[in-house]
Order: structure tokens, then C-alpha cells, then sequence
């Protein structure tokens, strides 16, 4: 079985996670550029993140055999902080890079007009950059803020099949299904959807356009719940097939719309990254 997490924050992870990711299947990722729980206070703090994620953390990654792409943004939370407006103008020449497979995540936290600025702003950068887009849906009042962010999405002109809308749950996946937008879920050990829950939508829905992902941060979660999505369509009766194309065709051909992804097996893994390594001694 071959899986690819579409969406995980691998820098807030262990090489611990990343073993038992890839004994699990998982052979790729995308990590896109999120918050830190910490607040950032300049700009700057988000180049040295950025780099991180096009360096440090690919590096780390292939050590475990797994390939790692990111989507770069100004998160929807710090797009409030008036001291990280600067990143608006960074991230052109961010989105040139080679493994940058998106943009995102963008979208709407608490849904305030910050927000939404940023939000537009960075749309029309992925129309200008010919990249898809991971769009992150807010956690309090989600019908409304997925139904505002289909509004914008449209009114961006961007075609709906270069859109990843994620964290959906039973009551918004319907109205991203008929948008022709991509569906995203994000499977956490508590809250939010669960394997049963996502193979029921699965029987509902099919599994086309359909993406699932462990969006494991520094909070609650668990990198291994693609995985456990896989054992329960399996359970349910879905066929090797099905499994495989949510896991990873599904990921594969969103990202790859971006024409930089890079999965070719058999790649060595680089001995350090700038002088350092993760061996110790
Ligand atoms: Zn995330």
C-alpha cells in the first residue's frame, strides 16, 4: 500500500513519526506553511520557516525514504497580525521554488476582513503562479465560512479543479462536491472527522476528488491516521483500487497540477543538509 498525506506539519514531528509513517506505506507529503502556536513578530520569521520547509525538512524526510513537497502562505491567523503583512510581498519569489506544490494554507480563521484580504491577495498569486491552492476551512461556524470561502474561490476566477477545500465534515462536503472543488478531510483522534465517519462519506460520495490527510501538528493528532482510513475502507469493502485512489492518486494528481511534484523511487537521500546533519555522532 502506497500513501500520500496530502496535508501535515512534519516540523513539528519527531524521526520517530517519520519511521512509523513510512512502515505504515506513507512515501510522500505535502507540508504546508501553517502557525507555530507561538505567534510570530516579523516577517523574517517566516523566511526562516519557509526555508525550513524547502531545505531542512525535505532533507529530514528522505532520510526515511519519504518525499516532501510544501505549500507556502501567510497562514489565515497571522494574516490578522498587521506585523506579518510583509509576507504578502516575500512570497513571489517563494513560489518559484521547485518543491513548492501549492499555496496554502490560505483561507479564514475567524472570518475578519484581514483575513479576507490576505485570502484574495493570495489567490491571485497561485492564478499568476499557475499553482493549485489548499484552502483551510475555519473551525468554529464551518457551514458559513465554507460557504463564504466557495464565494471567494469563485469570485477569484481560479477554476474550481485547482482548489483543495479542506477540514470538511458531513455538513459541508456536499455544497464543495457541487462546486467542483476538491474535498479534503482532515482525520484527528478526537474531534473533527474519524476513519468510520470518513468511509461512510467515501460510500456517499465516491472517491473522486476526494483527499484525506492526518494534518498531524503540534497539537493532538496522529501522523498514522491516512493509514487507518486505508484499513477501514478495506474493512468496509472497498477494493485495493479504491484505496489507492484516495491515498494517493487523488494527492498525486491535485499536486501534480503544479507540474513540480517529484516522487521517482530510489533517490538517495542526500548525507547532511548546510553542514548538518540528523545522525548524531
Ligand atoms: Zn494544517
Amino acid at each position: 500500500m502506497r500513501i500520500f498525506d496530502p496535508h501535515i506539519h512534519m516540523s513539528s514531528r519527531t524521526t520517530d513519526d517519520y519511521q512509523r509513517m513510512h512502515a505504515a506505506g506513507v512515501r510522500a507529503v505535502v507540508e504546508p506553511a501553517f502557525w507555530l502556536g507561538q505567534p510570530r513578530t516579523s516577517v523574517g520569521s517566516f523566511l526562516d520557516y519557509f526555508d525550513a520547509l524547502l531545505g531542512w525538512e525535505p532533507y529530514r524526510a528522505a532520510q526515511y525514504g519519504i518525499r516532501h513537497h510544501c505549500a507556502l502562505a501567510l497562514n489565515p491567523k497571522e494574516a490578522n497580525d498587521p506585523r506579518c503583512a510583509g509576507v504578502l510581498a516575500e512570497l513571489p519569489r517563494y513560489l518559484l521554488k521547485d518543491s513548492v506544490v501549492a499555496v496554502g494554507e490560505v483561507g479564514y480563521d475567524s472570518m475578519t476582513a484581514a483575513e479576507e484580504r490576505a485570502f484574495e491577495a493570495q489567490l491571485a498569486l497561485a492564478r499568476e503562479n499557475d499553482l493549485p491552492v489548499l484552502v483551510h476551512t475555519p473551525h468554529r461556524d464551518k457551514a458559513a465560512g465554507t460557504r463564504r470561502t466557495l464565494h471567494v474561490v469563485r469570485d477569484a476566477g481560479i477554476p474550481p479543479e485547482r482548489v483543495l477545500i479542506d477540514h470538511l465534515n458531513e455538513p459541508t462536503v456536499g455544497m464543495v462536491a457541487d462546486s467542483g472543488c476538491w474535498m479534503g478531510f482532515s482525520i484527528y483522534p478526537d474531534t473533527k472527522m474519524d476513519p468510520g465517519r470518513m468511509v461512510a462519506l467515501l460510500k456517499e460520495y465516491g472517491t473522486s476528488r476526494m483527499l484525506v490527510n492526518s494534518a498531524a501538528d503540534w497539537g493532538r493528532s496522529d501522523p498514522l491516521k491516512t493509514r487507518e482510513v486505508a484499513d477501514a475502507m478495506l474493512a468496509a469493502g472497498f477494493g485495493d483500487d479504491d484505496v489507492d485512489q484516495v491515498l494517493w492518486r487523488n494527492p498525486v494528481a491535485f499536486y501534480g497540477q503544479s507540474g513540480r511534484l517529484s516522487l521517482e523511487a530510489g533517490t538517495e537521500a542526500a548525507p547532511d543538509y548546510a553542514g548538518n546533519t540528523i545522525k548524531r555522532g
